[in-house]
């Protein structure tokens, strides 16, 4: 099979057994979708999703965060780890939305990684869930993933995130890494894939090799 065919194949594929993919984490305004992102860093998106309700009834606007009071919003977030960090960012980022953007966030990679605590990978989810834009969104399981299958050949994100936007059609980039992250869930673990069961397996690389 062609490089070309392997990737249609392996879109096709995954969005035939994940139609309905898209970002766990519940929100309603796309504020909402930064601050539960920075609350998932080295957290899972269960525990975020327990969090954010009592969190965004308690902010319920982008004013009521840049405003917050630290402690108070510090024993909100206790339980996602890492609280402290996490709080400051969600402050810091409330106050520069408001006061650099007008309020909106920002649609663009350089504006939101200029945002506190905002990675490239929360800037892209940004991008491609609220604003629709082409993205690639290099979390651990679309590392993981792309590699197994040889779409890539790196651990580090830039990298990643440089050799999938120059092989994947953009109409088709947000969608893949969600359906990466709903695979790698489901049948990709990253200890024990269940390659057995895989409709990706006669492309794999690391299925080749086993
Ligand atoms: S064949 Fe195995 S390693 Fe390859 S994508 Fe499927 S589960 Fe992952």
């Amino acid at each position: 099979m062609k490089k070309a065919e392997k990737i249609q194949f392996i879109l096709d594929t995954l969005d035939g057994l994940y139609p309905q993919a898209e970002c766990a984490l519940h929100y309603t305004h796309p504020y909402e979708l930064l601050i539960a992102t920075r609350l998932s860093a080295q957290c899972t998106d269960e525990r975020v999703n327990k969090v954010t309700p009592a969190l965004f009834e308690k902010y319920p606007t982008l004013e009521a965060f840049a405003s917050a009071d630290f402690d108070e919003l510090c024993e909100m977030v206790h339980s996602c780890g890492f609280f402290r960090g996490k709080a400051k960012s969600i402050i810091e980022m409330s106050q520069t939305i408001l006061e650099k953007f007008n309020g909106q966030v920002p649609d663009n990679i350089e504006d939101l990684t200029s945002l506190s605590g905002i990675g490239r990978k929360t800037a892209n989810l940004i991008c491609g869930d609220i604003y629709g834009k082409p993205a690639i969104i290099a979390d651990t399981h679309c590392i993981r993933l792309s590699n197994r299958l040889g779409l890539t050949t790196s651990k580090n994100p830039e990298i990643v995130e440089r050799q999938l936007k120059a092989i994947i059609p953009p109409e088709r980039q947000t969608k893949l890494c969600h359906n990466l992250v709903h695979h790698g869930r489901a049948v990709c673990d990253a200890r024990k894939p269940n390659c057995g069961e895989c409709p990706l397996k006669d492309v794999c690389v690391y299925f080749k090799h086993l």
